[in-house]
Formats: C-alpha cells, sequence, structure tokens
C-alpha cells in the first residue's frame, strides 16, 4: 500500500460526528469529484464519483446518514476523474432538487445557477474545514512517502474549489499554493510541517506518525552537522563581542587615568587584553578569586556602560 491509500484508510475509518461536518464532506465530495452537471431546463445531475471500493462503501452511507437518500452505485470502466473500475454514487432524479438544497449548491448569480465552490456557510466551523478537507483529500488527494520527500497535494477541476481549500490550508497556518496542471488546480504544499499539520488536521494521525518518526531520524543524521555549526556560530560571537569589549577596555584606558579606575574593573580589563580569544569561563578562572561566567560577564557589561558614560562625557561641550 502507498502512504497516500494508508493516509485514505485510515480517514475512511473516521467518522465525522456532526451533521455540519457530514454536509462538508458530502459537498466536497461532489465538488472534487465533479458531480455536479446540468441537464438544461433546470434540471440537474448529482453524484460522487470514486476510485475505490472502500470509498465508495464510505460515501455511500456518509449519504444515508445525512441526506437521508440511497444513492444509486454502479461501476464504470472510466469514470469523471479518468481513473478505471471507478464506481459512480447517483442520486436518483428525485432526490437531486431537496440534496441540492441542503448542501447549499444553488447559486442563482452562477453559470447555470449552480456554485463553482461551496457556499462560505458549509466550511464556516473550524470543524467543517477539517471534514472538507479530508474529504477533498480522499476524493483528489495524494501524499508523497515521507522517506523520499514531504509533499501533500489535492486537486480541483475549478479555480474556485481549489482556492477554497487553499483558504482553509491558510487559516491552519499552512503556506498552501495553486499550481495548474493542464485543466486542474492543484493545491499543494511542500514543507513537512505543512504535510504534518494538514493530515493531524484530516484526523489521519497514524499517518502523521510515521511522518513525524522520519522527521526525527533525519534530525538525528543531521544532529552533527548542526552542532558543529552551532559551534561555530557561538566562536563567531565570542571573538565579535571580545572584540566590542576591547574596544571599550581601550577607551576606558586612554580616558582615564590608571589610578581613577575602579578596583573592580582593573584585574578584568588586564584579562581581556591579554586573552583576547578566551571565553567568559576561560576568564572567570583567571581571576583571583575566581570569578563565575555569569560574574565576568557581570562585570565586563559594567565596563561597556563605563565606557559608554565616559564617550558620553567627552563629547559634551566643556563649561
Ligand atoms: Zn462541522
Amino acid at each position: 500500500m502507498t502512504y497516500t491509500e494508508e493516509a485514505k484508510q485510515e480517514l475512511i475509518h473516521l467518522d465525522s460526528r456532526w451533521d455540519c461536518c457530514r454536509r462538508a464532506e458530502i459537498c466536497a465530495a461532489i465538488f472534487l469529484s465533479g458531480g455536479l452537471s446540468f441537464r438544461g431546463a433546470g434540471r440537474y445531475g448529482l453524484s460522487v464519483n470514486l476510485k475505490s471500493l472502500s470509498a465508495s462503501r464510505y460515501y455511500f452511507s456518509l449519504i444515508k446518514k445525512y441526506l437521508g437518500v440511497t444513492p444509486l452505485v454502479s461501476t464504470l470502466s472510466t469514470n469523471r476523474l479518468g481513473e478505471q473500475n471507478g464506481v459512480e454514487l447517483r442520486f436518483s432524479d428525485e432526490d437531486v432538487d431537496e440534496s441540492m438544497e441542503k448542501l447549499m449548491l444553488r447559486d442563482e448569480n452562477a453559470l447555470f445557477g449552480v456554485a463553482s465552490a461551496p457556499n462560505s456557510e458549509i466550511v464556516k466551523n473550524p470543524c467543517c474545514k477539517a471534514a472538507f478537507l479530508k474529504s477533498a483529500f480522499l476524493i483528489t488527494g495524494y501524499v508523497s512517502n515521507p522517506d523520499k520527500e514531504y509533499a501533500l497535494s489535492i486537486s480541483a477541476s475549478s479555480e474556485e474549489a481549489a482556492k477554497c481549500i487553499r483558504d482553509i490550508c491558510l487559516s491552519e497556518g499552512v503556506n498552501a499554493r495553486i499550481s495548474t496542471n493542464r485543466s486542474r488546480y492543484v493545491v499543494y504544499t511542500k514543507s513537512a510541517e505543512g504535510v504534518s499539520t494538514i493530515l493531524s488536521l484530516m484526523g489521519a494521525q497514524g499517518a502523521r506518525l510515521r511522518l513525524e518518526n522520519v522527521r526525527i531520524m533525519k534530525d538525528i543524521k543531521n544532529g552533527t552537522n548542526r552542532q558543529t555549526n552551532c559551534d561555530n556560530n557561538n566562536i563567531e560571537r565570542t571573538i565579535k563581542s571580545a572584540s566590542t569589549q576591547m574596544e571599550d577596555i581601550r577607551y576606558i584606558a586612554s580616558a582615564l587615568k590608571s589610578e581613577r579606575i575602579p578596583d573592580w574593573a582593573r584585574e578584568i580589563m588586564s584579562l581581556r587584553l591579554e586573552n583576547p580569544d578566551s571565553s567568559l569561563q576561560e576568564l572567570g578562572e583567571m581571576c583571583d578569586p575566581p570569578l563565575t561566567k555569569s560574574g565576568v560577564n557581570n562585570r565586563l557589561r559594567r565596563l561597556s556602560r563605563l565606557a559608554d558614560s565616559l564617550r558620553e562625557q567627552n563629547k559634551a561641550p566643556k563649561a
């Protein structure tokens, strides 16, 4: 089983808890599988087109539960998604009107009177947003095996439906984008964090755990490299601050007569000048009596303030 199939298997065993979410799921399935068609003279065809038998069972019971109608099941050699051996769940003519009403599929201002994206009411609640995403993923979703790359995508035939999915992702902090592939609009994310967030939001916790495990293993492998980089950064920071400290120290030495340099400053000033590369800890060990790292840090800060105040004084016009 591919990673995508694993995630989908997990999702079709999760029932939505509330009617609002069931409605969102059916809506997503209709939009994403291209199941809404205009037949002329105010008549419409309504269906959900699926790639697998297990998915068709899931939607069959969902439609029965929420809409109270029994769809007609037929297997097709190729369905609207271009899949071999697809399954079509078709609403019988007498159920279409009421179902469209409940699913808010009509839009008087739109071409042929039907909406090209879900009514905003359908995806208003956070629970319904997650349910919509789950169903959209079940119909046209794809997630790459995390061992190879991090990528998750859902494709739609209308730009409006794709934008709706992208906006749901954005509202969850996932930076999803839309690309066009022939006549389809593909919403995708290629960040590990994004894929993980979406899997978790849809309820595919098993798939998400597998992804997180891969991430952790990769992190451990990269850990040694990061440690080395980190050490280099620390050294750089020490050197940078040491050079500012030396500047301060030289300034104090030039601005104050030797006997006016405060006692607490004398030792640390000469130690720093003699040991520009030493860490705070090493400087502390050289002090007599020894100082802790934070003790050294404290003195160096006082030095810096002293240097600043001397610079200020020397700037001020003499009275
Ligand atoms: Zn809901």
